[in-house]
Order: structure tokens, then sequence, then C-alpha cells
């Protein structure tokens, strides 16, 4: 079968490849899910993989098949499956797998201490841009055929909802914390996707991202019934004054600078979260002082997040099952640039690396 894959190390060697095709009894003892893959989602991990800067091949092999967005059909299960992945069913299958740490042994991969890292279409383990794989029932999530359009955006969405289960999760220190106001930072798929996920909750929320409205993404936050607020216009000070005191920040704007001035503008007893993996070496000049002094004197925190636990791609079927309803046709818009089938591998590293308009790249792997 037709799979895209990188030599791990070796800068643009995306190409086309022949590769064997799974077979059921790849994973032992029955548990084994044969999907067929329907759609798969790029991003900026893809783009660094490309460009040498991350990622690496399974032991034993020279290549790395990508793609870590997959959303795809049952095509056949094993005898120990259960029967909510019976042939049919609609599925996305989670990213990383476990190691060796004490969270990795509970399913808490997300939270390994482990150095390495096995996450499928990233690191030591091949991805979804292949016409299928297999994988072990436990890592593979049935979503309602009312996804088939949207679901997608599952795995994207659960870093989003990562993030925010983390904030709340962290401030039941509180007894009673109800946040008001949220600012985003970044307005990219991510962004997108987590203003939706804090709307869902009621939550008023403040994006903040560079370019100046209007624009798509601009309208697509407005949509929500959230602000859109230019960062050359309103700097994240202004705009917490403003429309402030935020509760909650969620950082993924992939600009570490903006970190520290994060943590100047978090509210009393807020929480913010950091997304961005940042590879680079930046440097930047930061207030410590009146950052130090805020955290201690308003009890904040500052908190990191990776990847998604299982709840987390519970809430994210939730949410995106809710938001077909309550924003209609919103989540649709995401996906901007459609790429028509794996040959086409070329023109999807064209979209993601030189169309600026694009929200969601993502390859129709088979209809
Ligand atoms: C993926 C996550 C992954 C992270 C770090 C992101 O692009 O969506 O699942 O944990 O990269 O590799
Ligand atoms: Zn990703």
């Amino acid at each position: 079968m037709k799979a895209i894959a990188v030599h791990p190390g070796v800068e643009n060697s995306m190409h086309l490849r022949d590769v064997d095709e799974p077979r059921l009894e790849d994973v032992p003892q029955g548990r084994g899910v044969l999907v067929r893959v329907l759609r798969v989602g790029v991003d900026a991990t893809d783009k660094e993989i490309n460009a040498a800067e991350y990622g690496d091949a399974p032991d034993g092999d020279d290549f790395l098949i990508t793609g870590h967005e997959g959303l795809g059909r049952v095509v056949e299960a094993g005898s120990s499956v259960p029967s909510n992945l019976k042939p049919g069913t609609l599925v996305v299958s989670t990213v990383r797998r476990p190691g060796m740490s004490i969270y990795d042994r509970i399913g808490l991969q997300d939270m390994t201490t482990d150095d390495t890292y096995f996450e499928r279409g990233i690191n030591q383990r091949h991805g979804y841009l292949a016409e299928y794989y297999v994988e072990d029932a436990e890592y593979v999530v049935a979503l309602p055929e009312c996804l088939r359009e949207v679901g997608v955006l599952l795995e994207p969405l659960t870093v989003a909802e990562k993030a925010i289960n983390q904030a709340y999760e962290i401030q039941r220190r509180l007894k009673v914390w109800r946040p008001m106001r949220a600012a985003v930072l970044g307005s990219g798929t991510l962004g997108l996707l987590t203003t939706m996920a804090l709307r869902l909750r009621g939550i008023e929320v403040t994006c903040l991202s560079l370019p100046k409205p209007p624009y798509l993404n601009s309208n697509l936050i407005e949509e929500l019934g959230a602000r859109y607020v230019s960062t050359q216009e309103t700097s994240v000070a202004e705009a917490a004054e403003e429309f402030g005191p935020f509760d909650l920040i969620i950082e993924e704007t992939g600009f570490s600078p903006l970190v520290f001035e994060a943590a100047e503008a978090l509210g009393k007893n807020g929480v913010l979260v950091l997304v961005s993996v940042t590879g680079g070496d930046r440097k930047a000049e930061v207030n410590s002082d009146t950052i130090n002094q805020g955290f201690v004197l308003g009890n904040k925190v500052m908190v990191g997040s990776v990847n998604a636990s299982p709840d987390d791609f519970r809430t994210g079927v939730d949410d995106l099952t809710k938001a077909t309803a309550v924003f209609s046709g919103w989540l649709e818009k995401l996906l901007t640039t459609r790429v028509e089938g794996l040959e086409n591998y070329e023109q999807m590293l064209r979209e993601l690396t030189e169309n600026a308009e694009a929200i969601k790249v993502y390859v129709e792997v088979s209809t």
C-alpha cells in the first residue's frame, strides 16, 4: 500500500513509498483493529519533521510514516475488541504510546517522565498517512457518524481539551473556581478550537493574534461569540486591562516571549497554560520582579501541557458533537485546504509551508 514518509534527520525527505499492508495479527491477543484511513490533517509538527528538526523512525526502519491527525473507519476487528469498535465504525486513534514511567503504566503516557516518548507519525512509531493502519483497541476512539466531516479535527482539539482540563484540575485547589474570562493567544487551528471549547463552557473569550482583523480567522472567532484582538493594535497587558481580569490564559502562538507577557497579565488566582512546542533557542528579557511578585501575591499558576489523555479524547468527542449543534457549520469552515490522495504529498507540503491563509490542510486518503 501507499504511504507518505520521511527519512528522519534528512531535510526535505518527504516521499511516497510502498509499504506492507498491516494485518490484524500484528496486534496480539485479538485486540487488533484494522482501520482504513479516510482523512489525515497535517500541522506545524509535520513541517518540522520534514525540516529534520523533529521526529525519529521506529527501531529497525530508516523511514517514518508521518501523519498523527487521522480519521478512519474500522475494516476488521479482532476477537477481543469491544463491540463499539465493530467494522464500519468511524474512529480516531490517539497519538502517544506508553513507555516505562509510572504514568505510562496507568494509561497517562501524555504525562510520561521518560526521556523518549513514542508518538504515531512523530516519534518512533509509524503514523496514519497511509491507506490502512492497525492499532490496539485500547488506543482507538469511536466517533458518532455525525462527525464524518469534521472528525479529522479531533486530535488537535484534544490538545486544547487537555490544556483546559488541566486548568480545571489544578484549580480544584480554589474549591469554588468559576472562570469568567479567558484569553487565548493564537488564532490558528489550535487557537480556534480552544476558543470553541471555552465558549461551549460559557466562558467569555478574548483571542489575541498577530494579524489585523477582519480576515477569516478573526471572523471565525467572532462567530463563536468571542472577541478578536490583534497584538499589532493591543498588547496582552492592554487587553487584560480592558477585557480582563483573565482567570485563564492559554498560550499557543509558538512565540515564547509572549509567555512572560501573559504571566504578567494573568489575573489573581489565575492559571496560564503553555501549549507551544518551541524548538528554537530564542531569548527574551522579562520583568522578573514584577512577574514573580504577581505570582506570589496573586497565587497564580503556570503549567505546561502536551499531547492528550483518554479523558481529553472523551471530552473532545463530546465537544465536537455539541459544536456541530451549537455552532452549526463552523467546524467545516476550518477545513480550508483539501489535498486529494496520498500521491499529492508535494502539494500537501506546499499548502502547509506556503499557504498563509490555510487553516487546516488535510489529505483525503479515501472516500
Ligand atoms: C501533536 C501532539 C504531540 C505533540 C508533540 C503535536 O503536534 O498534536 O499529539 O504530543 O505534537 O510531539
Ligand atoms: Zn499535532
